[in-house]
């Protein structure tokens, strides 16, 4: 198991670790298989989305924003607006590898999703051969 560690410097922050988890396949050296991405946290999550125009990561932030304003809920940390949002994305994805590369789409990057930042975080990949 690899660890990427990730430096959150907003509260809400989508961050692309597309070349930190190449590195994990690279590092494996498994050529084919599955990468396995998890995120051990509460408030921060994980999704693929597109990576060319960073526009599009500002609209998710905003629609994510939209969906789950931070008001009338009952968490006394204040920050369940962050739990939603995290649950909302998910907390793991998998990447099919082939050929010792991830078969993204020409447009897709692998977003860590930061929603109670800044902090420091961890994801946590695993490729597996198959
Ligand atoms: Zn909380």
């Amino acid at each position: 198991m690899k660890t990427i560690e990730v430096r959150s410097s907003a509260r809400c922050e989508m961050i692309d670790i597309t070349r930190d988890v190449s590195r994990c396949v690279r590092e494996s050296g498994v050529t084919d298989g599955i990468a396995y991405v998890f995120v051990p946290h509460t408030t921060a999550g994980i999704t693929i989305n597109e990576n060319a125009d960073p526009d599009v990561t500002r609209d998710l932030l905003f629609a994510l924003e939209r969906a789950v304003p931070n008001t009338g809920f009952y968490h006394i940390e204040g920050n369940s607006d962050a739990h939603a949002k995290a649950t909302m994305t998910g907390f793991s994805g998998s990447v099919i590898v082939e050929g010792g590369r991830l078969a993204l789409g020409t447009w897709q990057g692998i977003y860590f999703c930061e929603f109670d930042g800044p902090r420091r975080r961890r994801v946590l990949v695993r490729v597996l051969a198959g």
